[in-house]
């Protein structure tokens, strides 16, 4: 499969069914996203809540336009800008 689907389904199965450890990672993650400019916000708020990382709810990446609350959470991509 490729690296691209492997990252899109694994980063919404963790965003659903969240662990410890990738909870972890992502909050790391989304610590630098939400200072990113390629950060941008979407009408996604209400249909992708994310509880835990609030600071990048509804936030897309406009760089790979992934959903970051999937994009933090999968370990197949990294940030197109190699921000982490
Ligand atoms: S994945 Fe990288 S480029 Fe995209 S919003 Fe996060 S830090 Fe910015």
């Amino acid at each position: 499969m490729e690296n691209r689907l492997k990252a899109i389904i694994s980063g919404f199965t963790n965003y659903a069914f969240p662990s410890k450890e990738i909870e972890t990672v992502a909050l790391q993650r989304a610590a630098i996203c939400a200072t990113c400019p390629l950060a941008v916000t979407t009408m996604m708020k209400q249909l992708l809540p994310d509880d835990s990382i609030k600071k990048i709810e509804g936030l897309k990446c406009s760089e790979c336009g992934c959903f970051l609350s999937a994009k933090v959470r999968q370990a197949y991509e990294s940030c197109p800008k190699k921000k982490w």
